[in-house]
């Protein structure tokens, strides 16, 4: 489901908005999104909320984005300068809201966007924000290039109640980040990732190893390494499909520096390879499924991201993840002597 691009218009807010931007609102808490406030939300108290908001608006202080879909407002986002005079730098992203037949169809991202561009207009290069963890929120911060700074348990109480947890998001809109940019392709990332998939099959079928599958490709869309985990068989303990791959490839390079490549895996990497990534200046990492123990692509930790490394690793995970991730399971589940799922 996608909305025309043609029929969405993202303005900025003005006055006249203040009751369609309070329904919104009343109905995103009387569907229990996070956003600050608790069921029920009277609509005069949503009109006051985005009554101040509009006057922070006028005084420069703050953006408020409205996505209207002919004369009906189907989504708002805010981006809040911050005030400290230690940080004229930084700006908090606040109140994305999309009405909820519309979620998923591209709005919250094109609103996102918008706010980026506001915030980059006036100087402000880090964005931060933070988002309840039960709403798919993680997915679509990560899409848009966000990294997760951590979580909060009993951060808030939800608006039907019981405390959750959120998340804290961060983004550098800086020049370093567009520099390292890379095209995308998703034709030739699912290509690669079907490659590493067959690989992670050789694992498990030739050496009884964890099906984990790596291809490493060159800036010109050559396969100039391949790896499956060899841990066992090698007495390696290194031997992780991506280093197995790396090493391939330097080697075949004759450089240890793999620079402009993209790196194909089926699971998420571990922190050994995420660094040896970094090491390698490697430009993109493309991974299947999710290691929620050990993922170091920010699911564990996030170390391509880290702002510290003079590198940036471009990362996107769940290409076949779920196929991946299948594959993974059903190798332990016949370890126990479990049927496959
Ligand atoms: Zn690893």
């Amino acid at each position: 489901m996608n909305v025309e691009v043609s029929s969405l218009r993202i303005v900025p807010a003005e006055g006249a908005d203040r009751d369609a931007l309070a329904h919104l609102l009343v109905e995103t808490v009387a569907g229990n999104g996070s956003v600050g406030f608790m069921h029920p939300l009277s609509l005069d108290d949503a009109r006051a909320f985005w009554d101040a908001c509009l006057q922070a608006a006028a005084r420069g202080e703050r953006f408020i984005l409205c996505a209207w879909q002919g004369d009906r407002l189907v989504g708002t986002g805010s981006l809040a300068l911050v005030t400290a005079p230690s940080q004229p730098h930084r700006a908090e992203l606040t109140k994305v809201m999309t009405v909820r037949s519309l979620r998923g169809s591209g709005i919250g991202a094109q609103l996102v966007a918008g706010l980026e561009r506001l915030a980059r207009d006036h100087g402000r290069r880090l964005i931060t924000l933070d988002a309840s963890l039960v709403e798919g929120a993680t997915g679509f911060y990560r899409r848009l290039g966000y990294h997760v700074a951590g979580d909060i348990p009993e951060y808030a109480y939800k608006p039907l109640g019981g405390l959750g947890a959120t998340r804290v998001f961060w983004k550098l809109l800086d020049a370093r980040e567009a520099s390292t940019a890379v095209a995308v392709d998703p034709v030739a990332d699912e290509r690669f990732m079907r490659h590493a998939l067959a690989l992670a099959e050789r694992a498990e079928k030739e050496d009884d190893e964890i099906p984990v599958g790596a291809v490493l490709v060159s800036p010109e869309g050559e396969v100039i390494g391949e790896g499956w985990n060899r841990n066992i068989t090698d007495h390696d303990p290194s031997a992780h499909a991506e280093i197995v791959a790396m090493r391939q490839a330097g080697a075949r390079l004759g450089n240890h520096r793999l620079v402009g490549c993209t790196l194909y895996v089926t699971l998420e990497p571990c922190a050994m390879c995420a660094m040896a990534m970094v090491h390698a200046r490697v430009a993109r990492v493309v991974y299947g499924a999710s290691d929620p123990k050990t993922g170091a692509c920010g699911s564990v930790f996030d170390l391509p991201a880290d702002p510290r490394h003079n590198h940036r690793v471009a990362v996107q995970g769940g290409v076949l993840g779920e196929e991946a991730g299948r594959r993974l399971t059903n190798y332990f589940r016949a370890k126990r002597g479990k049927p496959p799922l």
